[in-house]
């Protein structure tokens, strides 16, 4: 499987808070290429099921809940080691535990409403981006 793609999401907080050119900024002086974008909006059954794979877990509706409370940002991004190295860009899940100077640190509000998700394997990239780009979208 191809490795130099990835997908994230500016999540409802950064958009919110004014950060979606912060974050844009970040994340094309990582180094990484913006194959797809656009402006958009999860439904409640829709964010549900981007996440089903947390349903079992505790914070999976408030989770949802956040994710369908406003706008978000969504995007393939186009680099080598694109997973792995967007995780790196982004930092910890807790922004109180994210390295300086990462995506996280710079700009999330908790560890619900983190400003920005990045897949975690190359697998789920693929799957995450045809989540919300047809085939006509993608670069
Ligand atoms: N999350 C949360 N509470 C937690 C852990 C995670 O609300 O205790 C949220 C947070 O928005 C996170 C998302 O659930 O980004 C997915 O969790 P995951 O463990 O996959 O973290 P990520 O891969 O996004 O760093």
């Amino acid at each position: 499987m191809e490795n130099n793609k990835t997908f994230t999401m500016i999540k409802p907080d950064a958009v919110r808070n004014g950060h979606i050119g912060g974050i844009l900024d970040q994340i094309l002086k990582g180094g990484f290429k913006i194959s797809a974008m656009k402006y958009t909006y999860l439904t409640p059954e829709k964010a549900g099921e981007f996440y089903e794979v947390h349903k079992e877990r505790p914070f999976y509706k408030d989770l949802v809940g956040f994710m369908s409370s406003g706008p978000i940002v969504a995007a393939i991004l186009e680099k080598d080691n694109a997973v792995a190295d967007f995780r790196t860009l982004i930092g910890a899940t807790d922004p109180s535990k994210a390295e300086v100077g990462t995506i996280r640190q710079l700009f999330a509000e908790s560890i619900e409403a983190n400003a920005v998700h990045g897949s975690d394997s190359d697998e789920n990239a693929a799957i995450e981006g045809s989540f919300f780009f047809s085939a006509f979208e993608k670069f």
